[in-house]
């Protein structure tokens, strides 16, 4: 398909005249894609990835560091396979959390949700099969069922950016996917679904195919109302997964974790790597696990300072959808970019998802907030004048 010019010529991809990645027998659908993430900038206020601003309280760091100490000394041999003991704290914060009993037997940890996720598409999608989100939605899902090349459809998503149920279950009739992403609450625009609308499409998935539905709750903690993962019950093909790097203040931690009958559990087994999980991961996502209260007190902040930015905003004459998350999304923009970089030489960096007309900011610490409202106040002045 491709005719591209000899390795090293002028003209290859990359800067002229050095070998590239198109210049090796990468796979096909890999060629002209670029690695996800978002700008890594060096700027005075980062809300940009919806990171927990609080760092970890200095008591749970030094418990990690007696944990991990632990650790470190059986480090000559492999990890717990199983994991078992944190699968089983994990389950215990979600029985507690979650209003639903579970067991290590509904558990399952990762690498971050996106290792969830990815052992999700090896067992569940694949070559030959589909996935389907409701866009605009977290993108890493459509890069993860491509990596495992599972075929993405793009689904819809109504003006206001909630799910339109009827038109989500006529995509789910028409495509007859094999896994399904509901995403509650949702990234980037902030919106939650309620169970009828889980329900809804569980039945549509259900009398499509079966497929797998996977409630992807990442920011749930940060919710008004409640988790869904009493669904669950009584439905096997219905996962929902979870992550400390967001509620729990740790994405440097790398722990996703997922709870569904354990049948599923017995198939992410089958493709999951040996010792996937390190020592070093289990024991510093136990030591987090010991301080989740204190954890979860740092989520009630960020949960009313995430209510201040939709109100300020909303004070302000922006457009600002509804958020259950650590972020909001607002707008509308004639040229969205260039308000992300008049923010950005404020000192402010927020992210620019590419939904049209908005933009995305996380919920910072009070004085990082204020240094975003005092962009945004001037911004407003400048379009207004
Ligand atoms: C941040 C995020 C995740 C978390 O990914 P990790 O790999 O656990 O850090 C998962 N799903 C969504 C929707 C997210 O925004």
């Amino acid at each position: 398909m491709s005719s591209s010019p000899p390795p090293g010529s002028p003209g290859s991809p990359g800067s002229p005249g050095t070998f590239g990645i198109d210049d090796l027998p990468v796979r096909d659908e890999l060629r002209g894609k670029s690695p996800y993430g978002a700008p890594q900038l060096t700027v005075p206020v980062q809300l940009n990835v919806n990171e927990n601003p609080y760092p970890l309280p200095e008591v749970l760091v030094e418990r990690i560091a007696e944990r991990v100490r632990e650790a470190a000394r059986g480090l000559n041999r492999y990890p717990d396979r199983d994991a078992v003991e944190l699968r089983t704290q994990l389950a215990a914060y979600l029985t507690r959390t979650g209003k639903h009993p579970l067991t290590l037997a509904n558990v399952w940890a990762a690498n971050g949700s996106n290792e969830v996720i990815q052992q999700l598409l090896q067992a569940f999608g694949g070559p030959g099969r589909t996935a389907i989100g409701f866009e605009p939605s977290y993108s890493m899902h459509g890069l993860i069922a491509r990596s495992t090349n599972t075929g993405w459809i793009s689904g819809p998503r109504g003006e206001d950016f909630t799910i339109d149920v009827p038109a989500a279950v006529a995509a789910i009739a028409a495509h007859r996917p094999e896994v399904v992403f509901i995403t509650s609450p949702n990234n980037p625009t902030g919106t939650a679904v309620d169970a009828e609308t889980v329900l809804a499409l569980y039945e549509a998935a259900q009398a499509a195919k079966p497929s797998l539905v996977v409630l992807d709750e990442a920011y749930v903690e940060f919710s008004h109302g409640d988790s869904l993962l009493p669904l669950i019950e009584g439905r096997p093909n219905l996962v929902v997964s979870r992550t400390m790097s967001k509620a729990f203040g740790a994405a440097g931690l790398r722990l996703g974790y997922l709870a569904a009958h354990p049948a599923v559990i017995d198939a992410v087994q089958l493709v999951r790597l040996p010792y996937h999980l390190s020592a070093i991961t289990q024991a510093t996502a136990l030591a987090a696990l010991e301080h989740t209260d204190t954890l979860l007190g740092y989520v009630e902040n960020l949960k009313a300072e995430r209510d201040r930015l939709v109100a300020e905003l909303r004070g302000l004459g922006f457009e600002v959808t509804d958020s259950d998350a650590n972020f909001v999304q607002f707008g509308r923009f004639e040229d969205p970019h260039a308000a992300w970089q008049w923010i950005l030489d404020r000192g402010v960096l927020i992210r620019d998802n590419g939904v049209p007309g908005r933009l995305r900011v996380t919920a910072g610490t009070p004085s990082e907030n204020d240094a975003f409202l005092d962009a945004v106040r001037d911004l407003k002045k400048e379009q207004n004048a």
